[in-house]
């Protein structure tokens, strides 16, 4: 599902050096990601769903080589068949929670706003436990409810690929372990493989496996 090959990537006028020989990830696999914080975890996530393009090397996403793909192709890709869960949450302010999980319907052409659509976000607020929050914006939700949200746009479009950064961060433990279920039961009913960045160490049993980022040291410039 997920193939990196000699990939460098730095950010223009940065030290910073990411350097990933060769990941691979199979279809259908939950993979942690751990490592330190500013080693490159988002900064890899970010290179897998295509919003960063490697300086050398080749990003593959199923039958995709991400990285040779113009900006529109890239961006259509990973609106179709990325979720990403951002460490941020990424929500749009002036959006309703609802709003925000059909988000990815209003911003592409391949994709179909139609009841069917309207009907699974609900299912999926239900199963997140914020179908009762759907009306409000996200300055009204607490940090647990805006995941949920973040959570239930990425999954909606039903991706074959979901990248999680630090999805679980900044929750307390009965509600990280409920959040990761909901990940993977949805991520499990569609098949989809699982790449997550995680802090939380007790959660790591949960997934087939863990790479460590310490293997992908930056390597001076
Ligand atoms: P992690 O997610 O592991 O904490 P990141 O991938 O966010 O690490 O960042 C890796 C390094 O790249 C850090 O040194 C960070 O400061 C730097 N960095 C991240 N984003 C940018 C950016 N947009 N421009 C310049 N440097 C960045
Ligand atoms: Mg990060």
């Amino acid at each position: 599902m997920i193939a990196l090959r000699e990939v460098s990537f730095a950010y223009p006028g940065g030290a910073f050096r990411l350097s990933v020989p060769a990941l691979d990830v199979a279809a259908g696999e939950r993979v942690a990601v751990v490592g330190p914080s500013g080693s490159g975890k988002t900064t890899l996530l970010n290179l897998v769903a295509g919003i960063l393009v490697p300086a050398s090397g080749s990003v593959r996403v199923g039958e995709a080589e991400v990285s040779a793909l113009g900006d529109a192709a890239r961006r259509a890709f990973r609106i179709q068949k990325i979720g990403f869960v951002f460490q941020d949450f990424g929500l749009i302010d002036y959006l309703s929670a609802r709003d925000n999980v059909l988000h990815p319907y209003r911003i592409t052409d391949a994709l179909t706003l139609d009841a069917d659509t309207r009907a699974r976000a609900e299912a999926l607020a239900e199963k997140a436990g914020i179908a009762d929050k759907l009306a409000r914006r996200p300055k009204a939700l607490s940090q647990g409810e805006k995941q949920r949200v973040a959570i239930c746009r990425a999954l909606l479009t039903r991706p074959s690929l979901v990248l999680a950064d630090e999805a679980t961060g900044n929750l307390d433990p009965d509600t990280k372990g409920a959040i990761l279920d909901l990940l993977f039961e949805r991520a499990a009913a569609e098949k989809a493989t699982v790449l997550a960045v995680t802090h939380d160490h007790e959660l790591l049993p949960r997934f087939d496996r863990v790479i460590d980022f310490r293997d992908f040291r930056q390597k001076a410039a």
